[in-house]
């Protein structure tokens, strides 16, 4: 069985999605694509050599009965309704992160998705299916560090652009740990402080960078999490587990090591796209696979997107008010309670 896919969003990720989905993995294909820019979408079709139908809107690309998978890799705001819309005609959907840029859109989702009986959304939250990710949860999982206690993590860029503000240390970047530790530790969230420490010469006006987080879980554990966003030597990303029996820790990523001139180095990467490039073909082959086998997908649910948009929320609040916010979820609904189930 092939998958058939629809793309709403032929930008930067919905090409490299169309790429890997065409060229690099098996069991899916793009039959239709749409964007607002026409062009664009257009372009791609003629770029990968696609056999899809290049549709005016979201909502016609939805009701082409051809279309098995709606793949949302538009801009934030237009995620909602097209999730939506997709899940109401009873299509599985991958929806690029965020789910929605609201909590309140988030449980729309959520609600449509419940009404339809089973589970259709996946989020694209790819760190699940990176490998060393993947080796902390297993460790964690099988106890054999004991109860965790901390983490300590960090998210850091060589640079960013004068567009990315203060907040945006939080929806762009943060975000990704926001889902992957509660995730890695099977907790909820129950509050997070933010400090601002001395600002890098590095920064500009909108952007208080460095930033450090501290996140708390229902059970407890205390996470520290730091967003250097402008750090100079490389895009880095660390976490660091500690248990009551051990610690353990995400690996480097893999380099040559070179002795020269009297020094033994290895390299660090400069881009987040090379860090996490097997993880995103991972992440749709699991999709697609999933669905294929079991008729649902098994990644990160409507409701872990929701998760990520009310702590979203509480860490932005908490960078305004310097204040230990509360991060309150709704009860988890029973059809989201086969957690254990996104590891790959
Ligand atoms: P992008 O390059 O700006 O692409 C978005 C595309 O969607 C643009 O072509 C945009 O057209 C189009 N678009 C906007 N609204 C639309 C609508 N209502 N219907 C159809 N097309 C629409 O952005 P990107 O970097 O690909 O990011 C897309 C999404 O993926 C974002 O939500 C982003 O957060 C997420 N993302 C996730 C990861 C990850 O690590 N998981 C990485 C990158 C991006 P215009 O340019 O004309 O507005």
């Amino acid at each position: 069985m092939t998958l058939r896919f629809g793309v709403v969003g032929t930008g930067a990720i919905g090409r490299e999605h169309i790429d890997r989905i065409t060229n690099k993995l098996s069991g899916g294909k793009i039959v239709a694509v749409t964007d607002v820019n026409q062009e664009s979408a257009k372009q791609t079709v003629e770029i990968y050599q696609l056999d899809a139908v290049v549709y005016p809107d979201d909502k016609a690309l939805i009701a082409d009965e051809n279309v098995d998978v709606v793949l949302v890799t538009s801009w934030g705001p237009a995620h909602e309704a097209t999730v939506v819309a997709a899940v109401e005609a009873g299509k599985y959907v991958f929806c690029e992160k965020p789910l929605a840029t609201t909590a309140e859109g988030c449980i729309r989702i959520v609600e449509a998705e419940m009404k339809q009986g089973k589970k259709l959304v996946q989020v694209g939250f790819m760190r699940r299916y990176d490998s060393g990710y993947v080796q902390l949860k297993q460790v964690i999982d099988n106890n054999e560090i004991g109860a965790p206690l901390m983490i300590r993590a960090a998210h850091r860029n060589p640079i960013v652009g004068e567009n990315y503000t203060t907040d945006m240390a939080v929806t762009d970047t943060l975000i990704h740990e926001i889902d992957a530790l509660h995730w890695l530790v099977n907790d909820d969230y129950k509050s997070v402080q933010v400090v601002f420490p001395r600002k890098t010469k590095y920064s500009h006006d909108k952007l208080q960078d460095p930033q450090l987080f501290t996140i708390e879980t229902n059970s407890g554990i205390v996470m520290s999490v730091e967003v250097f966003v402008n750090c100079k030597y490389g895009y880095d990303i660390q976490c660091e587990v500690i248990g009551e029996e051990g610690i353990v820790k995400l690996p480097e990523f893999s380099s040559v090591v070179m002795r020269k001139d009297e020094k033994l180095s290895t390299g660090i990467l400069n881009d987040w796209k090379f860090r996490f490039m097997d993880a995103y073909n991972v992440e749709i082959q699991d999709f697609i696979d999933s669905i294929t086998k079991k008729g649902e997908p098994e990644g990160p649910t409507a409701w872990d997107g929701y998760i990520a948009a009310v702590t979203s929320d509480a860490c932005v609040k908490a960078q305004q008010t310097g204040e230990k916010e509360a991060i309150t979820l709704q009860e988890r609904p029973a059809f989201y309670n086969e957690k254990e189930l996104q590891t790959v």
